[in-house]
């Protein structure tokens, strides 16, 4: 049977699981933003607002230590930090953009290296994902094939009702296993109406056909006119539910330190340099090229999926104004006027 939950239950469900002991993350009020971090209490939880960062965050912190070392009388000791000391986390009031994400982000952390960092905290995270109700100018979700209602990646799905509440769908063993821990907090679903979700003011893309296009341009002059105003500042990468680049720096002395991961983007000047000083991507329309065919043609070509959601934010917050949804839409026209008319899937 169908089940809902009040608001008031919700936030005392996060009162609940914090008391428990659970690390429970959702969006929250943080100065002028709102940012998925960790929640205190049930009042913290904001549920109106997208969240300015993503929720990549939760499993991929933008620094984390994964060793430590020091050197003694000339004897190095080095000291694994203990992945299982990731604690049980609930990821709450995650939109569709953003809880899709980490399940896309599993092909690559666990493809020829399992990043136990991130896998880990996979397997310990229960995602409460929550349909959107309002969208902006810059959200395109259901250009690349999600929706205000998807409940990819969510192990229990909430849908705001008409005259309050939400109603809870759980897609996932682990979701059910969350409801039935706390079976007080819900109640039968009734006939309650959802709200109308909002859908976003853009046409569903043909990705196929944009992969197609990419395929057979990465010389396009398209590169040249587009990426000769980015700025190269990352913040679209930093941003983004699905960007996942890092680098591993030694922090400290040359006796005593960390090794660390380090958030880095494929924007940055020195992000292909090699220790020769040759770059490859020495000049940044082949920095942007690069964004654009990892999202939609080499992540495709590697593990079959998109690595876009549609959440807006790289628009949002480009400082030159760079539009995502704009440029791939424009490749999509162009990848249409290659194949002809009537060749393309709809
Ligand atoms: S946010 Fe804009 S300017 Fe900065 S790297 Fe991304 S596309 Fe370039
Ligand atoms: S590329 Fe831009 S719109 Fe797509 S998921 Fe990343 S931040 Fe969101």
């Amino acid at each position: 049977m169908s089940k809902m939950i009040t608001e008031q239950n919700l936030r005392l469900l996060i009162d609940t699981l914090v008391k428990e002991g659970a690390r429970v993350v959702g969006p929250r009020q943080a100065g002028a933003m709102t940012l998925y971090e960790p929640l205190t209490k049930g009042d913290d939880l904001v549920l109106d607002q997208l969240p300015r960062r993503s929720a990549k965050e939760a499993f991929f912190p933008v620094c984390e230590t994964i060793l430590s070392f020091e050197r003694k009388e000339g004897k190095t000791t080095v000291q694994d930090v203990d992945v299982c000391t990731v604690p049980e986390t609930v990821l709450i009031g995650a939109r569709p953009c953003d809880a899709a994400a980490p399940g896309i982000l599993d092909a690559v952390f666990s493809w020829d290296y399992k990043d136990e960092f991130f896998l880990e905290r996979r397997r310990r995270t229960t995602i409460i994902g929550l349909a959107c109700t309002k969208a902006d100018d810059a959200c395109f979700c259901t250009a690349v094939g999600l929706s205000p209602a998807e409940m990819k990646g969510a192990d229990l799905f909430l849908t705001p009702l008409e005259g309050g509440g939400y109603a809870c769908e759980a897609p996932t063993e682990k979701g059910e296993r969350l409801m039935a821990r706390h079976p007080q907090l819900f109640d039968d679903a009734g006939n309650a109406k959802p709200l109308p979700l909002a859908e976003p003011a853009v046409e569903k893309l043909d990705l196929q056909k944009i992969k197609a296009w990419l395929d057979g341009n990465f010389e396009s002059p398209l590169w040249y006119g587009i990426a000769d105003r980015c700025a190269g500042c990352g913040a679209c990468a930093f941003l983004c539910p699905a960007c996942h680049c890092f680098d591993i720096n030694d922090e400290g002395t040359a006796d005593k330190g960390e090794r660390r991961k380090h958030w880095d983007a494929c924007g940055f000047g020195k992000f292909t340099n090699h220790a020769s000083g040759h770059n490859p991507r020495d000049i940044q329309n082949k920095r942007y090229r690069n964004r654009i065919m990892h999202k939609f043609k080499y992540y495709d070509d590697k593990f079959g999926q998109t690595l876009c959601t549609g959440c807006g934010r790289c628009i949002r917050h480009c400082p030159v104004g760079i539009d995502i949804y704009a440029v791939i839409e424009e490749i999509n026209k162009m990848g249409a006027r290659d194949q002809g008319p009537g060749t393309g899937k709809d």
